[in-house]
């Protein structure tokens, strides 16, 4: 009993592996779409076939597996959809392995009761570990009361249940932490995927995400012998406004410039913080007469901006901007950054608030 034990909580851990793989590390998103909840209940049917087939046998007379455990996963992560496909597959290999006999109909139809209390219970919202041991215990008593039907006259009743109580609740504790720990980690990592490109002050692109987009944008401009234009945007004289209001005042109005030059901008262009109060917006299929246009609409936005800092007291600001264009101003488009940062250097030089 030891061994297939093991050999079961094996198979449980290969399959909850497997399925956050192949979910990309979002197994455990709850309103997934129906082909996330199909392929979800395919998985775990195929896990509990598998559970079935390498089930514990006691005595010859009766057999003890995991197949609820893996409907538990499905109706937890899918839903009905899910567990419906998966309460299927699995009665329907057990009764075509195991032949159609009176036992296995009851544990079939016993299994249509359990999901369909499981499904019920999703609907209420709640914690996970309660969710969790409420179906636990659902399961401890469908196996109960099937095995008190089947073998009502064997002498061996009380032994078969004990030892389905026994190794269910080992596998169950298993599972739970294992899911626990599935949850822990991929929260962690979409936490750094999100945070490796993204600026934690305004939620644009970093300038590690600025990088990657330019030489992947780079790449298709000279395939499809398109235009593009960078602009580069510094706010005038920003170590005044820390100096005279605070750094947090000069926070906020760092996350407010983000949100005009979202506004000023198309919903295609690249917006980035490069670092401080410098920022770039990446404007794809863009020559340098329109790229001035839209330089002018920020510059001209910022001028007329109220920034709200502490205190609900409004000051205005002024940015300068660079523009660099390829094919217009420059002809490698390789150097297209230098170029928007030669211009913006003009536009401080020449006085500030300006579009160069
Ligand atoms: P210029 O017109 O020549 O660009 O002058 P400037 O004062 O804007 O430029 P400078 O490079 O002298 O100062 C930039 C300031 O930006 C200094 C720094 O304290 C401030 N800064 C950089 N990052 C942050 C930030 O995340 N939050 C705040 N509040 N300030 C920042
Ligand atoms: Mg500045
Ligand atoms: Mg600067």
């Amino acid at each position: 009993m030891i061994s297939l034990l093991f050999i079961n909580a094996t198979i449980l851990i290969t399959f909850l592996y497997l399925g956050n793989q192949l979910f990309e590390n979002n197994i455990l998103k709850m309103n997934s779409s129906i082909i996330r909840q199909v392929l979800l209940g395919l998985l775990c049917g195929l896990g509990g076939c598998i559970l079935v087939f390498y089930g514990i046998n006691i005595e010859n007379i009766a057999h003890i597996d995991f197949r609820v455990i893996a409907i538990i996963i499905s109706v937890i992560y899918g839903g009905a959809i899910s567990g419906v496909i998966t309460t299927s597959m699995i009665s329907l290999f057990r009764l075509s392995y195991y032949g159609v006999t009176i036992p296995s109909s009851i544990a079939s139809i016993g299994l249509i009761v359990v999901l369909l209390f499981y499904i019920l219970l999703c609907r209420f919202n709640l914690v996970f570990i309660k969710k969790f041991s409420i179906m636990f215990l659902l399961n401890i008593l469908y196996g109960v009361i099937v095995y008190s039907i089947i073998l009502s006259k064997s002498e061996l009743l009380f032994k078969i249940i004990a030892s389905y109580v026994i190794a269910t609740l080992i596998v169950s504790i298993l599972v739970y932490y294992i899911l626990v720990y599935i949850s822990k980690t991929n929260q962690l990592y979409r936490k750094l995927k999100l945070e490796s490109t993204k600026d934690f002050l305004t939620g644009l692109n970093n300038v590690r995400e600025f990088d990657n987009i330019l030489n992947k944008i780079v790449n298709n401009t000279l395939e499809k012998q398109e235009s593009i234009s960078i602009l580069m945007i510094d706010i005038d004289y920003f170590k005044n406004i820390n100096d005279t209001y605070g750094h947090s005042s000069g926070d906020l109005v760092l996350k407010q410039l983000s949100s005009v030059l979202v506004n000023c901008c198309r919903n295609f262009d690249v917006i980035s913080r490069n670092g401080g109060e410098e920022f770039t917006a990446i404007l794809l299929d863009c020559d340098c007469k329109h790229a001035t246009q839209i330089a002018e609409k920020v510059r001209s936005s910022v001028e007329k901006h109220h920034f709200i800092i502490e205190n609900n007291k409004h000051i205005n600001i002024t940015v300068s901007i660079g523009i660099g264009s390829y094919p217009d101003s420059v002809k490698n488009i390789n150097n297209i950054l230098s170029e928007a940062d030669d211009a913006l250097y003009l536009a401080k030089r020449s006085g500030r608030n300006k579009v160069c």
